[in-house]
């Protein structure tokens, strides 16, 4: 019920045999410009050439599972549903490395088996996308008929996963630099390089359609002492919650910034019910009030905030940093664990 080819065997006897591909296929690839629509245009075109019923894609998700990332045609298993690597076809082709072929899906006991024959599907075909040793995911299509996909089907569905493994490959390095550009390593907070495209989009966005906010500047109070008291690891571990309790109270996503050791920018968007200084003043007093457990030692610790308003003359970072600046050294002064709005006076 279930055929096993291995990919290398397959390329073996395939004996001349030739694959051709619709230019508008390869040139949807060529002009795809994300992992997305790359994963997209594949998952319509081999719909069209395996005349399936349904055509998928999965990628790696973690140890245990993968997940679906594109269909076409019938939704039987739906999308971003995760699969899971042990006692699937999909898995069993992507553990295993092969193409996996089941001639009839009615009497398979295998979770996606039964989740596709409950839908009409009885053969389907998966193959491994493959880079090299890696394998990445897998290419699927399913048919109502049984026994429909025969061994030049598979052939041509693991030529067609080898040549798509590459570019995937590709887009999901590429996609991992960027990730790691834009994300610091020890809080997986989006870095200071980040923080200045966000700012200026903000400036911008102001002078053009009014969308007014307020720029803070949070930084945390007495940081070396706890330091030199705890422990350098400790350290490390209240700049991950400080950072874990700031990006949770946050209600818009990517406003949030580590732009230094200890020290943190914050855009926050004008809005009626919710007052700038409530706001910074919640953040302040969750951090404050958070227990953090680090091997069993409770450490206690405050921030102090300074913020200040955009205004019409501002059109660059800069006059919004030395003013929040100028607030967050008057909230140092005072005593720390506040929050002071710049006021125009402050020198
Ligand atoms: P203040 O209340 O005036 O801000 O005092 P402070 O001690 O927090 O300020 P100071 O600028 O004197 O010290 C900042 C400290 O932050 C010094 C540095 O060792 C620490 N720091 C910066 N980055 C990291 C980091 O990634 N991990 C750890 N553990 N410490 C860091
Ligand atoms: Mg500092
Ligand atoms: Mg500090």
């Amino acid at each position: 019920m279930e055929r096993r080819f291995n990919p290398l065997d397959l390329s073996d006897h395939a004996q001349g045999h030739q694959i051709s591909l619709p230019v508008e296929f390869v040139q949807a690839l060529t002009v795809a410009n994300s992992l997305q629509e790359v994963l997209d245009t594949v998952s319509q075109w081999i719909y069209q050439l395996f005349d399936a019923e349904r055509a998928s894609i999965t990628l790696k998700e973690d140890a245990d599972y993968l997940k679906i990332y594109s269909i076409s045609g019938n939704k039987a298993i739906p999308l971003d549903f995760r699969v899971p690597i042990a006692n699937t076809l999909v898995g069993r082709a992507f553990s295993e490395k092969t193409v996996l072929i089941c001639d009839d899906l009615t009497k398979s006991t295998k979770l996606d088996g039964i989740m596709l024959a409950q839908s009409g599907m009885n053969t389907s075909m998966n193959a491994p996308l493959l880079y090299g040793d890696i394998c990445l995911g897998t290419l699927n299509v399913a048919h109502n008929k049984p026994s429909h996909y025969k061994e030049l089907h598979a052939l041509e569905l693991q030529c067609l996963a080898h040549w798509i493994g590459l570019n995937i490959s590709l887009r999901l390095q590429l996609k991992e630099l960027e990730y790691l550009a834009s994300t610091d390593h020890l809080t997986g907070a989006a870095n200071r390089r980040v923080f200045t495209q966000k700012i200026l989009q903000a400036i911008d966005a102001f002078h053009e359609n009014g969308q007014s906010f307020f720029f803070a500047l949070m930084d945390i109070d007495h940081f070396k002492r706890l330091n030199d008291q705890f422990g350098h690891t400790a350290g490390d571990y209240v700049l991950q919650r400080i950072v874990a309790i700031s990006e949770t109270m946050m209600m818009s996503p990517g406003k949030f910034f580590r732009i230094g050791g200890e020290e943190f920018a914050i855009i926050f968007p004008e809005q009626t019910e919710y007052e700038p200084m409530q706001f910074f003043n919640d953040i302040r007093e969750t951090i404050a009030k958070a227990t953090m457990d680090f091997d069993g030692i409770p450490i206690s610790v405050s921030v102090s905030i300074g913020f200040t308003t955009m205004s019409t003359a501002d059109y660059a970072p800069e006059p919004l940093l030395r003013r929040s600046d100028k607030a967050l050294y008057q909230a140092k002064l005072a005593g720390r664990n506040r929050v002071v709005m710049f006021n125009g006076t402050q020198a």
